[in-house]
């Protein structure tokens, strides 16, 4: 087999989905598997649907989850740019080229200049439907003389340019995912090949440009399966080896429907702001729809790329379960260095006002410490503020009953008291001192284990679990648990 060339041939419509980007990372994997090179194509001849900045974006989400292209449009210093060897790699530049090939396929008989108005188009769909029938193009310009056509449209008639597919004739292709596919052709429109506006339609230029840019495999969404015979005939009408193709199952929500945004979010954008880490969502992505052999679950990009084949891919969807995410995200979470963490943590922190650029540069090392205290618990980034909300807190929050009758216990108002005793001999709270405290106070109340723990929790925190006591002191610092324990002992007992 010649070197596996592949490509992910976004339109630019707005956003990257989801499903978008796990088309495009299937594609990564198995290039990089097999030592290939992999695409990004941007597929803009539809322009009543195209969206300004949408290629920026595109590329901006690709970069952000590590699904690099070896070739095809880039930013370069803020400007798009090309790089490779098969270039153009936008179609709106490719035009020139498209034009020349759809000349041959008129020449050789398989395509044909249409001039139906859409009023007559649309009143033959009418009547199809009103027998029940599927509509489709009724063949009307098909057998009209080229030559003929030819003078017709230089003497300005509006026209289309249709792909002729002969007339009820199986056209079988194989498909790494589906299998055998046979469709008769009884069943296929003859495609519009270059629209009214002079534009090529998305399966013209598919065809030509996946052709000359020497792509070995076509892997991309099984929405696009009935258009697949249309393209392998066109292969066939050119004299052209068809590439392999790889149909992959549509990305689903747990109530085994298209994922659509109505349910939330499904722009890859909505998950970098959120928090996600893009090689968590990358992991996870790749589980939804392929299957390892083994029942791992985390794997890093490397070992994806070694592990990853199509034969491994279902046909019957992928559901994506953002509760898996969730778990998997915060497995990333976990293992992640705390400085990065940190700094992920701080734009949100900000957002919710409860630190500003001063504690930035003035506090890191403490915001630093508060961000571990919560490491543990997160699924996502943007769940920081409310997990360390009662960091912030001068009123103590019992989040329960059992916290409440915790520090309605005999013995807190001694425990207070050494607390409050220990407090006052010092200026600020310093590691030590937070890693002593409990110690101290046990000394001198003789209260220990739960009788000493759990209000002490609850006075820091207003939980009766949660991250290392010692920390929490550390972070809240003197005055703030001072202040807490007024409150406590003014409001609460
Ligand atoms: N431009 C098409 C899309 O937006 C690409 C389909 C293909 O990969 O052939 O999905």
């Amino acid at each position: 087999m010649s070197d596996v060339r592949v490509r992910f041939a976004p339109s630019p419509t707005g956003y990257l989905h989801i499903g978008g980007l796990r088309t495009a990372l299937y594609n990564y994997l198995f290039a990089k598997n097999k030592g290939g090179k992999y695409i990004l194509r941007i597929e803009d001849t539809d322009r009543s649907r195209y969206v300004e900045g949408a290629i920026e974006n595109l590329i901006d989400a690709l970069e952000w989850a590590g699904v690099k292209h070896d070739e095809g449009i880039i930013v370069e210093n803020g400007e798009l740019t090309q790089t490779g060897e098969y270039g153009p790699y936008i179609q709106s530049e490719r035009l020139h080229i498209y034009k020349e090939y759809v000349d041959e396929l008129i020449e050789k008989g398989h395509a044909y200049y249409c001039f139906c108005s859409k009023e007559r188009i649309d009143e033959v769909r009418e009547k199809q439907k009103a027998k029940g029938l599927a509509p489709k193009y009724d063949g009307y310009c098909r057998s009209i003389d080229k030559e003929e056509a030819k003078k017709r449209v230089e003497a300005g008639e509006e026209y289309t340019i249709r792909l002729k597919l002969p007339v009820n004739r199986d056209i079988k292709f194989h498909d790494a995912v589906r299998g055998n596919v046979t469709i008769n052709t009884k069943d296929i429109d003859d495609q519009v090949l270059i629209k009214g506006d002079g534009f090529p339609t998305y399966h013209l230029a598919v065809i030509v440009d996946d052709h000359l840019m020497g792509i070995t495999h076509i892997v991309r969404g099984e929405e696009w399966l009935p258009s697949t015979p249309k393209h392998v005939f066109m292969y066939e009408a050119f004299g052209w080896e068809a590439p392999e193709y790889v149909h992959l199952p549509t990305v689903l929500n747990k109530e085994r429907k298209k994922l659509s945004k109505r349910q939330g979010d499904v722009a890859v954008g909505d998950f970098k702001k959120k928090g996600y880490l893009p090689e968590a969502l990358v992991n996870y992505l790749a589980l939804v729809g392929w299957s390892p052999e083994s029942n791992k679950e985390i794997f890093s990009m490397d070992e994806l790329i070694d592990e990853f084949s199509f034969e491994r891919v279902s046909s019957t969807g992928g559901v994506f379960d953002k509760d898996k995410l969730n778990w998997v995200n915060g497995q990333y979470i976990r293992k992640a260095d705390l400085d990065r963490i940190t700094k992920l943590a701080i734009p949100y922190l900000k957002e919710a006002n409860l630190i500003t650029d001063k504690d930035i540069n003035n506090r890191y090392d403490s915001i630093k410490t508060m961000v571990s205290t919560v490491q543990e618990n997160l699924s996502f980034m943007a769940e920081i503020p409310e997990k360390v909300d009662f960091y912030f807190n001068d009123e103590v929050k019992l989040e329960n009953e059992k916290a409440e009758e915790m520090i309605k216990g005999e013995q807190v108002p001694s425990l207070f008291k050494a607390f409050r005793e220990e407090l006052n001999e010092i200026d600020e709270i310093d590691k030590e001192f937070a890693k002593g405290i409990f110690k101290k106070i046990q000394k001198k109340t003789k209260v220990k284990g739960k009788n000493l723990y759990m209000p002490l929790r609850a006075l820091l925190t207003g939980q009766l679990h949660g991250p290392e006591m010692a920390d929490i002191v550390l972070v809240l610092g003197k005055q703030n648990i001072l202040d807490r324990i007024e409150y406590v002992e003014n409001n609460i007992l």
